[in-house]
């Protein structure tokens, strides 16, 4: 079976075949930390995140970039006197990280911040001056611009003529020779703040949005990589111009580019002027962030996606099913912990994930193993451990096995006491061979056996189990309660 993947400038679902089949590159642009993170945000990170799991799954290994833009326009914008552009790009990136992290979003590879690559991206302007694909404004500006016309394959990702391009409005046109020529440097204006100002051998000033991605993605995951990710307002002119610029420089860049559906609320675009920017903060403040991380995640990554108070529900909803079963499961088979180890990942469960990232189908496989898990136990049939070993799978493949984290507790407060007394007499135990007082150890472990507990000693600690001859049988054939020592 192979992975296959929409690739958006090939228009077409395409085999992924990895440069180093031990290990896929991606690289996935990141937040401009102007302000906190909203949900389009978290549903594009998490998005990325389902694909770099599964594609660890298939692959192995995953390096797996995304950067920070932590200097631009509109981070500079919100600065105030009382708090510099740098605190105000520091304070909002740790929100993203939190904000990330509560919903199980892994921390990337490596998360540059473009102010920590500004010499790669000198060099590359450099080499796109030198091979003629950039020129420094003729009105000492100190701006340089690349030079759309000298590129033929300019409009390669968006299929467009650039006559058909609507023109860059980055830079005062008047030093461009081409509307469309974007900015690759911007130089410093009187009023900038002096510490956003680095020098350059065409004049001091900052780098431009487009050309930070590229030097980026070349420093950390060299001049061809695998993946290319964002969202799909940013394929123009974002991506379009880190493509132009990369590869007139020489570098063969991203093999598939990857573009993930954008979010409306209650049906609406999502914008500042309409009022109705959903943030990520809010959501995870009134929701659980599993139940937040399932309603961002079940739907198609190329689809759009709309989020209100219903589509929470429904998450909530379908999760309460999964975990439902679980702790149903986990009663059923006396807490046996052996519920809760993980199966092979069901055939169809691999197939919709290898599909495109097929989240929705993937996660029908999973409803239908849940229910054909009950099933099972109204039929008294044990193959609803076996229907329990795979959701586990499948949860695990998906980013949520939280949900199975929970049903560890849930198995019973008795297991959970149970595992603190039995605990603290394997310390003491530890403490008395550590000591060589071998009466005590003995005393504790005659103790420890006598209650049908078995201890194993292996090189990561001592572990606990009930004595086989101790088990408590799943509830029996004629439907009796499991039975315990007292009423044996
Ligand atoms: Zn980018």
């Amino acid at each position: 079976m192979t992975v296959r993947l929409y690739d958006t400038q090939a228009q077409a679902l395409r085999d992924f075949v990895p440069l180093d089949p031990g290990n896929v590159t991606m690289y996935v642009c990141g937040p401009t930390v102007q302000s906190g993170p909203h949900i389009g945000h978290l549903r594009a990170a998490l998005g990325f995140d389902i694909l770099r799991r599964w594609l660890e799954h298939r692959f192995g290994r995953v390096t797996f970039v995304r950067n920070v833009t932590d200097i631009d326009d509109k981070v500079l914008a919100n600065a105030t006197d009382g708090e510099p552009w740098w605190a105000l790009a520091y304070r909002m990136e740790l929100e993203f990280s939190r904000a990330y992290a509560e919903i199980g979003i892994a921390a990337p590879t490596y998360e540059p911040r473009a102010t920590g690559s500004i010499p790669q991206m000198i060099e590359l302007i450099e080499l796109l001056i030198a091979r003629g694909h950039a020129y420094r404004a003729p009105d000492g500006s100190g701006d340089v611009y690349f030079d759309v016309r000298s590129w033929r394959e300019y409009g390669a990702l968006t299929h467009q003529s650039v006559d058909a391009m609507e023109a860059a409005t980055d830079a005062d046109p008047r030093g461009k020779r081409d509307p469309h020529d974007f900015a690759l440097w911007k130089g410093a204006k009187p009023g900038e703040p002096a510490d956003a100002v680095w020098s350059a051998p065409w004049g001091a000033g900052r780098p431009g949005w487009h050309i930070e991605c590229s030097a980026m993605s070349r420093r950390y995951l060299g001049a061809e990589f695998d993946i290319h990710g964002g969202g799909l307002d940013l394929r123009f002119p974002h991506h379009e111009n880190e493509l132009a610029q990369s590869t007139a420089a020489g570098d063969a860049f991203a093999r598939y580019w990857v573009h993930n559906g954008l979010v409306t609320v209650d049906g609406q675009k999502m914008s500042k002027s309409l009022g109705n920017v959903a943030l990520a903060a809010d959501a995870l403040a009134t929701r659980d962030p599993l139940v937040v991380r399932y309603a961002l995640g079940a739907a198609h990554y190329r689809s759009s996606l709309d989020v209100s108070d219903r589509a929470f529900d429904e998450a909530e909803a379908a999760l309460d099913r999964i975990q439902g079963f679980l702790q149903r499961v986990l009663r059923y088979a006396g807490a046996d912990p052996a519920v809760l180890v993980h199966s092979a990942l069901p055939d169809a469960f691999v197939a919709a994930m290898d599909d495109d990232l097929g989240v929705p189908q993937a996660l029908a496989v999973l409803h239908e193993t849940v229910r054909a898990g009950n099933a099972a136990i109204d039929a008294d049939d044990a193959a609803a451990i076996d229907a329990a070993r795979a959701v586990n799978a499948m949860l695990t493949a998906l980013g949520l096995e939280r949900a199975q984290a929970a049903e560890a507790v849930v198995a019973g407060p008795e297991q959970a006491a149970l595992d603190a007394l039995v605990q603290t007499m394997i310390v003491q135990r530890a403490d008395a061979r550590a000591t060589k007082d071998w009466a005590a150890a003995d005393r504790i472990r005659e103790a420890i056996a006598a209650a049908g507990i078995a201890l194993e000693d292996t090189t990561d600690g001592t572990h606990w189990s009930l004595s086989p001859a101790q088990t408590t049988p799943p509830r029996g054939a004629d439907g009796a309660e499991p039975r315990t020592k007292e009423n044996r």
